[in-house]
């Protein structure tokens, strides 16, 4: 039997992400091959909204639901998170651009596979070039580890090497990233699939 998650936590899921999704076709227990349609189709209709309002967080959010959901049914899910993550950290890109010193910092997933890995704050060109999320062996199967940014702490250009930040560490994670708001809030990422990533199952 072909595996998906049930209908109800995918009605969870939509109710999460806010997603435009018909009741009806979502209704049911156990799995719901409908349902799962109408939620790939719901996700993919927010995931281009998104892109067309630009919204990192948004399609992030998106992009780690559908990597759940494919996570479930058995399905490659490693490009999908991938480019979760990349729009997490793409945030950054505005405060680099704009001379601020960035660098990139991970929200941990409360697993220990995931705890016991390199977490440190790095500077965000670094990570950009080389991406530790997702942790692919994480324990909860779909890592969700989220990225951060922040002003660095220390600036070579600034002078200020050591001391405190001129402004505070300015940490651009306002929203509740569904991918983990913080370390104890197991906030499960809600996740879209991407359009032109993913193709809607059963097709
Ligand atoms: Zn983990």
């Amino acid at each position: 039997m072909k595996r998906m998650l049930p209908a109800g936590e995918l009605r969870r899921m939509a109710k999460q992400l806010e997603l435009d999704v018909d009741p009806e076709i979502m209704a049911g227990r156990g799995q719901v091959p409908a349902a799962a349609d109408e939620f790939w189709r719901a996700s993919n209709v927010a995931l281009s909204e998104a892109a067309v309002r630009q919204d990192s967080h948004r399609r992030s959010q998106l992009y780690h639901a559908q990597a759940r959901i494919m996570h479930a049914e058995g399905k490659p899910f490693d490009r999908v998170l991938r480019e979760a993550n990349r729009l997490d950290l793409e945030e950054g890109s505005q405060l680099a651009e704009a001379g601020v010193p960035v660098e990139a910092i991970v929200f941990p997933c409360p697993c220990d596979t995931c705890a016991s890995k390199d977490l440190s704050p790095r500077p965000y060109g670094d990570e950009l070039r080389e991406p530790r999320l997702p942790h692919l062996d994480c324990e909860r199967g779909v890592d969700v580890c989220s990225y951060g940014v922040q002003a660095a702490r220390s600036s070579a250009k600034t002078g200020d090497a050591e001391g405190p930040d001129p402004e505070g560490p300015v940490v651009t994670e306002s929203k509740p990233s569904g991918c983990l708001a913080s370390a104890s809030a197991v906030v499960v990422g809600i996740l879209t699939i991407g359009g032109a990533l993913i193709s809607p199952h059963r097709r």
